[in-house]
């Protein structure tokens, strides 16, 4: 499949991994937004959040189950942002659903 974090998943493209399970890994973002910006993603293809569905919603959990883990891996105890871009609105452009993990700066709200 032609899809950029499958291959990431696979070792095809290499990438800076902070967190690995059989289900789920995260790896450092190249373009970074924040001082810690990390991108979590099931090793399952699924495209975006619209995707989610009754069989496959328990690795959302796993996500966020690696986030928490990051979080102390890393001493984020001053907080940080998840976010999932969705769609063409969304301003996601890669379609494999995946969680933006944003720490270590102040962050404004709304996002714009
Ligand atoms: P999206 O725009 O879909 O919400 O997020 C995709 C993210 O993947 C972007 O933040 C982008 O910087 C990141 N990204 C794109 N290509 C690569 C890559 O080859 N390696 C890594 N580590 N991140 C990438
Ligand atoms: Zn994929």
């Amino acid at each position: 499949m032609d899809c950029l974090f499958c291959k990431i998943i696979n070792k095809e493209i290499p990438s800076n991994i902070v967190y690995e399970t059989d289900d789920v890994l995260a790896f450092y973002d190249i373009a970074p937004q924040a001082p810690v910006h990390i991108v979590i993603i099931p090793k399952q293809h699924i495209s975006s959040p619209a995707d989610i569905t009754e069989e496959n919603c328990n690795i959302s959990g796993k996500m966020f189950l690696a986030a928490s883990e990051i979080a102390k891996k890393l001493n984020l105890e001053n907080g940080f942002r998840i976010v999932s871009n969705c769609g063409e609105d969304g301003g996601q452009t890669v379609q494999h659903l995946h969680f933006h993990l944003l720490a270590k700066r102040s962050l404004a709200w709304p996002p714009g």
